[in-house]
């Protein structure tokens, strides 16, 4: 599933090529992508495509209540400009009308979704990429949780955007065992944490995102940080710090992946 990395490398492709283009009209190609109150949309002029979360989202111009459209990609979704007019194919579920080019979305597995976005509507979480994302505001939200950090980091309303390849990963460069109660970090371990959140979501932007299956970015391409993983998928190959095999378990459903001699547990300290 796309996590923020993904999201932000569609946004910020997919945005000068829109910008300034005029919203003629939605063809929608799968029923169950509407009712879609479009309306108030059409004719307007795009004014950028940014990430909200994980859904990449085209802001209009003008003032009135709804002036964004979101779209969450969800397993498969992927959005694809073209200058002339896309082929439809099986997958294609919407394709957007500009008045130079367009903009289709293709969803295989059909999870993806479309909406208006509400001026009003509240922020979900955190966005790590923001600038409130301090390690000052990362010791708020950590106070009194009672999760486990790696299913912390996985809830989207504390931190918006990090999934399970990332969640691993970060906890990793943190050097913090994924079994930590998250309300119980140290300073100097929330420190190290949100370096390490920063860091590596901002590699795996740079890397245009993580490809395993589906995932393409908006030029069709896939990401190239899956060559970059320090332990995600890397189960029993060795830690490329301390050359131990990585270990994998199952938590709350979700695999995990660390090394455990480079994120010691509290319990054997
Ligand atoms: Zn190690």
């Amino acid at each position: 599933m796309p996590e923020l990395p993904e999201v932000e490398t569609v946004c910020r492709q997919l945005s000068p090529k829109v910008t300034e283009k005029i919203l003629r009209r939605i063809e929608i190609l799968d029923g169950r992508l509407l009712p879609l109150a479009i309306k108030p949309l059409l004719g307007r002029t795009i004014t950028r495509v940014a990430r909200r979360a994980k859904e990449v989202v085209f802001h209009f111009d003008g003032h009135a209540e709804q002036t964004r459209l979101a779209i969450h990609l969800r397993m498969t979704g992927r959005l694809i400009f073209s200058e002339d007019p896309p082929p439809v194919l099986k997958s294609t579920r919407a394709v957007f009308h500009l008045n130079k080019g367009y903009v289709a979305f293709c969803d295989p597995r059909r999870f993806g979704t479309i909406r208006v976005l509400a001026e009003c509507e509240p922020e979900p979480g955190l966005d790590p990429m923001d600038k409130r994302f301090t390690p000052k505001a990362l010791t708020v939200l950590l106070q009194n949780a009672r999760q486990e950090i790696k299913p912390w980091l996985l809830r989207q309303d504390r931190l918006v955007g990090i999934g399970n390849i990332y969640a691993s990963e970060i906890l990793f460069h943190a050097r913090t065992h994924p079994e930590r109660p998250a309300g119980s970090l140290d300073s100097a371990t929330i420190k190290r944490l949100h370096q390490a959140i920063l860091r590596v979501l901002r590699d795996a932007i740079k890397h245009c995102g993580t490809t395993f299956s589906d995932y393409r970015d908006a030029t069709g391409e896939r990401g190239a940080f899956q060559n970059f993983l320090s332990v995600y998928g890397r189960t029993a190959e060795p830690c490329r710090v301390c050359q131990r095999p990585i270990r994998q378990f199952a938590q709350q459903g979700r695999s995990t992946f660390f090394c455990n001699h480079c994120q010691p547990s509290g319990k054997t300290r």
